[in-house]
């Protein structure tokens, strides 16, 4: 297990020890009253008297009427000493999973956020925490731009909506320096983590020191490191092409990252156009980055916005 992952469990373990703790303190206040007690040891006996009936097949209407009466009372005396029913229910930062990190087995999406939030912490961060495609501003660009930038939200939007079921697997974004390529897409992973969806983002200098990690390290250790670029739901690669070329390294593990991605979505962003990433990347893994069935490419440049 990665240590983002048990620092995640741990994080749901204290928040299960947490709650727990605060709705034992809260039931332990209640006992300490003399009238609650005394309701309480009511609503058991009755509870057992009404079980033992049951078994018997007797009418139990009676004792229905008084064990409500009695569950009233109780909450009446509570609502005395200060206390709300609801404040003695546990609750949970994730309902799905009650804070175990486990959905029938599988793990939660709040688990994975906690990995990914780790992860991300360590690899970068977005540029902006917006989510909402609708509270883009727009304003910020020039006139004749407003456009084209109103078209790459839209398509970004769409994607969002069908995801994970988009067929563009890989999305390239080419693009000059500050043209606004890091916002949109920090736009479209928030608005994916936000619906539960892991992504990680890596600059491609952060891409290829995992890579070198990865290739570095003991048998032992690679799969903590390359698991999390396997498993995410989204894997953003940003600035591809400024990294430097790592013999062995780089291209490699960038073509089985690519490879091993086919099913899931890939976003990576150029300030390179694509001719210049052509030069800087074999046949093999340019051929992934621009599948012609596969990939949507936006060019940011110019005066228009062109999606091939
Ligand atoms: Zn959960």
């Amino acid at each position: 297990m990665s240590k983002f992952k048990q620092e995640a469990h741990a994080v749901l373990a204290s928040r299960r020890f947490r709650e727990r703790d605060r709705v034992e303190k809260l039931q332990d206040v209640l006992l300490q009253d003399e009238i609650y007690r005394s309701l309480n040891s009511q609503k058991i006996d009755l509870r057992a008297d009404m079980a033992r009936l049951a078994s018997l097949n007797q009418d139990i209407s009676a004792q229905k009427n008084q064990y409500s009466q009695i569950v009233a009372e109780m909450e009446k005396r509570m609502n005395e000493l200060g206390i709300n029913k609801e404040d003695l229910a546990v609750s949970y930062v994730c309902p799905l999973c009650k804070d175990t990190g486990f959905v029938d087995g599988k793990e939660c999406a709040c688990l994975k956020q906690l990995v990914y939030a780790r992860l991300r912490a360590h690899c970068g961060s977005l540029v902006t925490d917006e989510s909402d495609f609708d509270n883009v501003d727009f304003s910020v660009y020039p006139e004749n731009q407003k456009e084209r930038f109103q078209k790459f939200y839209r398509f970004l939007k769409i994607t969002s909506d069908k995801f994970p079921n988009n067929e563009n697997k890989i999305i390239g974004i080419y693009g000059p320096v500050g043209v606004g390529k890091t916002h949109g897409i920090s736009v479209f992973a928030n608005n994916l983590m936000k619906r539960g969806y892991s992504v990680f983002y890596l600059n491609s200098a952060e891409m290829n020191s995992l890579f070198l990690k990865y290739h570095l390290a003991r048998e032992a250790d690679k799969a903590d490191i390359w698991e999390p670029l396997i498993d995410c739901d989204l894997l953003i690669l940003d600035d591809l092409g400024a990294e430097q070329n790592i013999n062995n390294v780089t291209q490699n593990y960038l073509y089985c990252l690519l490879n091993e991605r086919h099913h899931k979505t890939t976003v990576f962003t150029s300030n390179l156009d694509e001719e210049l990433l052509r030069e800087k990347y074999d046949d093999r893994v340019f051929s992934r980055l621009g599948h012609k069935l596969r990939s949507t490419i936006i060019k940011l440049k110019g005066k228009d916005l062109r999606f091939n």
